[in-house]
Formats: structure tokens, C-alpha cells, sequence
């Protein structure tokens, strides 16, 4: 890799028509249209060009007509009730034709608190037919209508890749390294765009990255230029400059998921000094959910990326460290001290480490339904989107005791549930009580010897293909919603065999320790493992909730732990270890 530092600028937002994107407003009550056009003209319409119209068949003509001109819509908003179809109907009509553009519902005052909008709102964004909603605007200018108009054009534009502080990656073609150097951007959760190096845009950068660059070439917004950098270098540019293996910490965090990155807010506000390690970039699993709705004091729901990302932003600023790219592929503690063994460099030092390495899901490897992961097909738990199953039909994949647990919950809600097993009998892999229950429940069916082959659905699911394991044939099947529970794994081999782990992997924290394994007289704090000192917090913990506010939750309470466990120096009760205190690492 080389490094040029500065060249001034970069391409700017690029849109395909030349009066700009387009916001679209439709509301039958002309007032209220009257206020959300003067609102948007006002605020908006030096960027945007502003359309409103009074119908739904006006609105979605006009939509039409931008789309067949290759126009860019960034937002429609439509009042709730419409002649004809509801405001729901239309965004998620608009949806077929711009497919990029975010969708608001307009909501009046009067209906706000009120139960049948409340429903109608929470089945819309449930089923993807409308990204927010927003209360009509009524004083001027209206600051609480524009930070939700805003938010939703920030939205477009990161999607758009249109945002401000965009990096650049100039390729030859969109395969190869350029493409694996775009997927370590998206990782990290860094806005980034490609172009090609013969298009206009690729060839104004490489003039301006000077004579002879090599590619693929990675463009900052501070004009600094990588020119085919490694992983872990276009990470340590994009996010972090420090060099870890010179640096003590009190605390390394392994994973930067909801759990690490809690963790990381609150040990280093507390006054921690604190490093946070990822093979990846930031998020962890909650980067693959497009809309976290059950996070408290996020009524709208919010990407997995966003969260990421404040959270990261908000660590940073509180003066923690992080190193992405970057596995921790062994533990072991000398004396007072742990290290933890980093896959691109050597051992960092710690007083104290925290396992926050999450689990992976086993995915289904169907490329037709990966895109519709959150639009109707879900992993893990069902609890938060079961209601918004209501009257469908539903498939749960897995024959273990989750997918059953996960089946009988859904069938409260949906029309019809079925049951896919890949064996051919339910004895295997699930307790006999629930078989039974399984049997008992109407709405109900079990299909053995099946898997999933195929599916698909516009912006949400709507077919699945399933085939018959023993004879070959294929069905096609109408679902509004799979669940695919086929095992969740956690990523906890690295470990040396001082942390105790349950028979899948899963590290047993305090009261689920083994007394055999815990080596101190002192009794374990909550979330210590079985090598004092050294926690684990979130999904990859034995017995933990899987899901982004018990993660969140148990990084804080981690750091609770920490501050006990160093004022009590509770850690190395010299002379009292049941064992030696060395561990050694693998
Ligand atoms: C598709 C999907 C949708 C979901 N939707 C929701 C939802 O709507 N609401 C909800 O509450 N929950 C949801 N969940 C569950 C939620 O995302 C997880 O419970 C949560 O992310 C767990 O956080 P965590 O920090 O414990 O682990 P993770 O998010 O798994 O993060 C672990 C991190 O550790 C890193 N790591 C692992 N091993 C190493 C190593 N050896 N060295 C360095 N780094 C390592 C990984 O790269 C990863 O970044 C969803 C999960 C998925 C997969």
C-alpha cells in the first residue's frame, strides 16, 4: 500500500436528474398539504424539487411519470386517509416504482394516541410499507416535522451513497479486490461508494490522486488516498489510528456488537482505559437487521448500522480505542495481567477482558431470500414480530426445541403456521411435550423431510419453494414470513480451556459456573467467566436473551463489575488461588 496524503475534494452527490431528487407530498386535506408544501418549499427546495398533489391518483400518475424519465424520488409522503386506498397503500405502491426512496405517513394531530392509527402504523412499517411516520407539520417552521424529514433524507442519501463524508473506491471492475475492500467498508459501517476507473467520476479522482496510482484506490474525504491497501489498513484509516501493542489498557473488549460497544461507552466514560477489538468492523449481527424496532426510546425503529454507529461514535468521543480487522485469536494471563493475542499485530495488555463475541446464525445459503432478510424472513427469536404476523402465512425453520417454541408462540397470531423439518421425524431433536402441544395446536401443520430451496418477494417476502428432501419435488408456497431457526453458534474456539464453556460453546458466566471450574475462594461476580477477571456479556454468554437491549444492557453492567472487582482487588487474593493463577493461552 502506498499513501498520498490530501487531494482536495471529491466528487459530489450525484443524482440522476438535473433539477435534483424529487419530494413527493399527497394529502386530501388541502390545508394540511398547503402546510407541508410551504414546510418543505421553504426548507428544502434550493436541493430538492417539491411536488404535492391533492389524490392518490394523482400522486401515483405523477410517480409513474418519474419513474419512466429516470428521476430520483428521495422521500413521498401521504397523509393517512386517502380516497380510493390509504396512505399505507400508496407509499408501499410507491415503493414498486422507487424503490430507493423513503416513505413517511403523514399523521394528524388528532389521531395521535389514538388505537386504530397506532395499529394501522405498527402493521405498515411491520410489513415495509412505510419507513416512518411523522405528524403534520403545524406552526412554522415546524423543527419536530423537519429532524423527521431530515433523518429520512439522511437515510436516502447514506443509501444512495450520496452522503457527505463518503469514501471513495476507484476499481477496475466491480469484482475482485474492490469489491472485498467495499465489503471491509460496509462492515465497519463507513459510507462509501464505487466507481469504475474509466467512468467520469473514477477518472476525476485518479487526476487528482496524481500520476501512476496503482488500484484499487481508496479516496477519503479528507483527501487522503490509499492506493491497494489491506483490510486492516483501509480500517485503521477509516476508524482508528492507534498502536495498540504500545498501549496498557485496563479493559480490552472482544467484539464491537451492542454488547462490546455498550461496554465500551460506559468503561470508557467511567474512566477506563479501553480498547475495543473486531475481526469486522462495528455492529456485529445487529448490521444485518435493516430495523431494530423493539430498541427502547426508538419508536420509528432504526437500523442496526445506525445504532452501530452512534454507539461508536459516542465511545470515541469518550475516549476509547478501537482496532477493526483485527481477530483476537488467543487469552492467557501473566501475574496480574491478561493478553489477548491479535490476529494483525501482537498481544495487547489488559487488567481485565470482556467477552463480547456474540454467535452466529446458521444462515439458509438461499441468495433469492438473503435480500429479504427483516422484510419477512427473521433469525432468532419471534417474540417482537409475531404480532405483526397477524392473520398470514408463516413458516418456522428448524426441528429443534426453539423452532417449536418459536412455531407455538407465532400460531397465537398468524393465520397459518407451518413447521419445516429437514428430518424425517420430530423425535430427534425436540423434547416429546412440545411434539405433543405441536400436535395439539389448531392452525398448526408440521412438514418433515422438507427444506428451502428458493423464494421470493418484492421489498417483502411473498413466496418461498420448498422440496420434498425424499422424492425431489418442488413446491411453490405464498409466506408473508419465515423464521429460520436452524442454530445459533457461538464463536468462542480461540479460548483457552480455563473458560468454562457449555456443551454448544456458549461461555457460563457467575451462578452457571461449575464449581470445578472456578478457581478463587471468592464466589464469581455476575458475568465473570471462569478465568477471574475475564467477563463475557450478550449472545455469546450461556443463558442470554439474544437480543440488542440485553446485550446493551450487560456490557453496562460489566463495567459495574469491573469497578467492584478493582476496588476490591478481587481479582489475584494473593495466596488464596485454589490453582495457579497462569493460564496459558493457545
Ligand atoms: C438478521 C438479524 C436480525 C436481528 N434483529 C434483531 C432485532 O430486531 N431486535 C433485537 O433485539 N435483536 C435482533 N437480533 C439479535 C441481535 O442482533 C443480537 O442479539 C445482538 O447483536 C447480540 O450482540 P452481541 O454484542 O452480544 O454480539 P454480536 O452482535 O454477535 O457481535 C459480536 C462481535 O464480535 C466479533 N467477534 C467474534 N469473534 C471475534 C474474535 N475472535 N475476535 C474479534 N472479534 C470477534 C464479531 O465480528 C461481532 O462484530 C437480530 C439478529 C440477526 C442476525
Amino acid at each position: 500500500m502506498s499513501l498520498i496524503p490530501r487531494i482536495a475534494g471529491g466528487p459530489g452527490i450525484r443524482v440522476r436528474s438535473m433539477s435534483g431528487p424529487v419530494l413527493v407530498a399527497v394529502d386530501e386535506d388541502a390545508g394540511a398539504l398547503r402546510d407541508v408544501e410551504r414546510e418543505l418549499r421553504d426548507r428544502y427546495a434550493r436541493h430538492y424539487r417539491v411536488v404535492c398533489k391533492r389524490s392518490s391518483q394523482e400522486a401515483l400518475a405523477c410517480l409513474e411519470e418519474l419513474a419512466a424519465a429516470g428521476e430520483e424520488v428521495a422521500l413521498v409522503l401521504a397523509g393517512q386517509w386517502l380516497a380510493g386506498m390509504t396512505g399505507s397503500e400508496l407509499l408501499d405502491e410507491a415503493r414498486h416504482l422507487h424503490p430507493h426512496a423513503k416513505r413517511g405517513l403523514l399523521i394528524a394531530w388528532g389521531a395521535w394516541g389514538d388505537r386504530a392509527t397506532g395499529e394501522a402504523i405498527f402493521d405498515s412499517i411491520a410489513h415495509g410499507r412505510i419507513d416512518h411516520y411523522m405528524l403534520r407539520p403545524s406552526t412554522s417552521p415546524d423543527e419536530l416535522f423537519h429532524q423527521a424529514i431530515s433523518s429520512l433524507l439522511l437515510e436516502w442519501a447514506e443509501a444512495r451513497r450520496a452522503s457527505p463524508y463518503t469514501i471513495h473506491v476507484v476499481g477496475e471492475s466491480w469484482s475482485g479486490r474492490a469489491y472485498q475492500l467495499r465489503d471491509v467498508l460496509g462492515r465497519c459501517a463507513i459510507p462509501h461508494a464505487f466507481c469504475l476507473a474509466d467512468s467520469d467520476d473514477g477518472r476525476a479522482l485518479l487526476a487528482k490522486a496524481g500520476e501512476g496510482v496503482g488500484l484499487p484506490l481508496v479516496v477519503f474525504p479528507d483527501g487522503t488516498v490509499l492506493t491497494d491497501p489491506s483490510d486492516a489498513e483501509v480500517a485503521r484509516a477509516a476508524c482508528s489510528a492507534v498502536n495498540v501493542e504500545r498501549m496498557d489498557f485496563d479493559l480490552v473488549i472482544v467484539g464491537a456488537g451492542p454488547a462490546g460497544l455498550s461496554a465500551a461507552v460506559y468503561g470508557a466514560s467511567e474512566g477506563f482505559s479501553t480498547l475495543v477489538v473486531d475481526e469486522g468492523g462495528i455492529g456485529g449481527q445487529a448490521t444485518s437487521s435493516p430495523l431494530i424496532r423493539n430498541y427502547l426510546g426508538f419508536p420509528r425503529g432504526l437500523s442496526g448500522r445506525r445504532l452501530a454507529r452512534h454507539a461508536y461514535e459516542q465511545a470515541w468521543v469518550f475516549g476509547a480505542n478501537f482496532a477493526f480487522m483485527q481477530r483476537a485469536t488467543g487469552l492467557r494471563r501473566e501475574h496480574d495481567d491478561f493478553y489477548v493475542a491479535l490476529s494483525e499485530s501482537g498481544a495487547v495488555r489488559a487488567r481485565a477482558v470482556l467477552l463480547a463475541t456474540g454467535a452466529s446464525y446458521r444462515r439458509l445459503g438461499v441468495p433469492a431470500l438473503e435480500g429479504l432478510n427483516g422484510a419477512g424472513v427473521f433469525y432468532g427469536g419471534v417474540t417482537s414480530e409475531a404480532p405483526a404476523m397477524a392473520g398470514q402465512d408463516v413458516y418456522v425453520l428448524g426441528g429443534a426445541n426453539s423452532a417449536a417454541q418459536a412455531a407455538l408462540h407465532l400460531a397465537r397470531y398468524a393465520r397459518r403456521v407451518t413447521l419445516l423439518v429437514r428430518a424425517q421425524s420430530l423425535g430427534a431433536g425436540m423434547s416429546r411435550y412440545l411434539v405433543r402441544q405441536l400436535e395439539a395446536t389448531p392452525r398448526l401443520r408440521v412438514r418433515l423431510g422438507t427444506e428451502i430451496v428458493g423464494g421470493g418477494g418484492d421489498g417483502w417476502l411473498e413466496h418461498l419453494v420448498l422440496r420434498d428432501r425424499a422424492e425431489g419435488s418442488e413446491e411453490t408456497v405464498d409466506a408473508e414470513g419465515l423464521f429460520v431457526m436452524i442454530g445459533a453458534r457461538p464463536r468462542t474456539e480461540w479460548l483457552p480451556p480455563e473458560v468454562d464453556r457449555d456443551a454448544r460453546g456458549f461461555v457460563l458466566t457467575g451462578t452457571d459456573l461449575r464449581e470445578r471450574a472456578w478457581p478463587l475462594d471468592r464466589g464469581p461476580l455476575l458475568l465473570e467467566t471462569s478465568m477471574p477477571g475475564v467477563f463475557a456479556a450478550g449472545d455469546v454468554r450461556h443463558g442470554s436473551v439474544k437480543r440488542v437491549a440485553s446485550a446493551v444492557g450487560e456490557g453496562s453492567v460489566a463495567i459495574q463489575l469491573l469497578h467492584r472487582l478493582f476496588a476490591a482487588d478481587r481479582l489475584h487474593p494473593r495466596g488464596r488461588p485454589k490453582e495457579p493463577a497462569v493460564v496459558a493461552g493457545r
